[in-house]
């Protein structure tokens, strides 16, 4: 046989297997079943996001992301280079153990539309809009922008950016699901929008608080000033 063609159907074979079957296995790897495979993307991304709000990597790594409490698109990426290396770690650590586990079989368009998918849902979740067709409304426990908004406000609620079901685990999400409880039960229409409003100035304001108290922790985790 023809070397070029075998190169052709291996290509092929590879592309395919590539294009098909490794994001079906890195979805299910990597986001249907977070709690059960610990060291990929999800629960990394949500406790490393988690630990950047603690004292001083707050104040030298993680502030910069939170310049913007009404954020948009390209806030998604606007941080500090040490948090896009952190948070780097589980976006390729999934793909890269996969490739390592399955022996390469791994194509690296594969990793190219993986990486392209999480800088879409990046910008979607700092994007500030909540399109009927957005993703949260087809997938259950999808964060999406209404939800990350939320994080950029309140401070201390909403740290998964794509399935938050560890929020909900980890009871993170207590300000968020109390907001939208109270914004549910209220009479469609100008009462609704008034109290939405409301809550939401309300929830800015606690958040500029908390943020204070974060930035005021030290590296042992005591008030700054109680150590002066
Ligand atoms: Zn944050
Ligand atoms: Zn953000």
């Amino acid at each position: 046989m023809c070397p070029f063609q075998t190169g052709k159907r291996l290509l092929g074979k590879s592309l395919f297997s590539s294009l098909l079957k490794t994001p079906i296995t890195l979805l299910v790897r990597t986001e249907i079943y977070p709690a059960r495979d610990l060291p990929s993307n999800r629960p990394f991304t949500f406790t490393a996001h988690q630990a950047l709000h603690y004292g001083p990597l707050y104040r030298n790594i993680h502030k910069l992301h939170h310049k913007y409490s009404a954020p948009f698109g390209l806030a998604a990426e606007y941080a500090h280079p040490a948090e896009t290396l952190i948070l780097a770690i589980g976006t390729l650590g999934g793909p890269l153990g996969l490739c390592y586990f399955t022996g390469g079989n791994f194509h690296v368009v594969t990793m190219y539309i993986w990486v392209t998918l999480r800088l879409f849902q990046a910008i979607d979740a700092h994007s500030g809009y909540d399109f009927p067709w957005s993703l949260q409304h087809i997938l259950p426990f999808w964060s999406g922008a209404d939800h990350h908004d939320f994080h950029h406000m309140a401070f201390t609620n909403n740290y998964s950016t794509s399935f938050r079901w560890l929020d909900y685990l980890f009871g993170t999400d207590d300000k968020y699901r109390t907001y939208k409880a109270k914004v549910k039960a209220a009479k469609a229409g100008a009462e609704r929008v008034v109290l939405e409003k409301k809550l939401l100035e309300e929830t800015e304001k606690e958040g500029l608080f908390a943020e204070k108290k974060a930035e005021a922790v030290s590296f042992w985790g005591r008030p700054k000033s109680k150590q002066q």
